[in-house]
């Protein structure tokens, strides 16, 4: 919503090369010209308009997870809502479409996906992810509070079936707590 969001993915290992979105587009009418390549360091190598400014945290997802290929960054109202409800993670356990993330093999799977508090300095914002995948361990996702959820995968297709199926999961998290008893 709002030109929120910001998609990547590797383009080359040797150099170093990542294609992802510049900043203030529709993310939903995406042309060709809406991408450029960035280095290791977030150095424009090709493209056109300004990379996001949140461009540091894809490297530095890129940087510790090195079998992804691919980063997704949504801004969508159910996760915004359970991270103001959850304290340091949001848990989902019991769903059928937990097993649309990768190595989830039953509904009965705890997501813990953790929540790190937002900020506009990214560099910040990079250390306290590498914190928390560092506490966290095997997770498909990080959540910036009120701001937004970051997934990925070893592709395109991997990432945006985890931010789909996560998106899906906040849902009927959110929708359930506020469900009369
Ligand atoms: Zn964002």
């Amino acid at each position: 919503m709002g030109t929120s969001g910001n998609f990547s993915a590797i383009t080359s290992r040797e150099p170093f090369r990542v294609c992802i979105t510049a900043s203030g587009n529709d993310k939903g009418e995406l042309e060709e010209t809406h991408f450029l390549e960035v280095d290791s360091s977030g150095e424009i190598v090709q493209g056109f308009g300004r990379p996001s400014a949140e461009t540091p945290l894809h490297l530095a997802l890129y940087r510790l997870l090195p079998e992804i290929s691919c980063v997704l960054h949504t801004h969508s109202i159910w996760g915004v809502v359970l991270s103001d409800v959850f304290s340091s993670e949001i848990e989902i356990d019991g769903y059928e479409m937990l097993k649309g993330l990768s190595g989830v093999l039953t509904h009965e799977h705890l997501e813990r996906i953790p929540i790190i508090e937002n900020s506009q300095d990214y560099a910040l914002l990079a250390a306290r992810m590498e914190d928390a995948l560092a506490d966290a361990g095997n997770v498909h996702g990080i959540y910036l509070r009120r701001h937004g959820l970051y997934s990925w995968g070893t592709d395109v297709a991997e990432a945006k079936r985890h931010i789909e199926v996560l998106e899906y999961l906040f849902e009927a998290v959110a929708r359930r707590s506020s469900w009369p008893s």
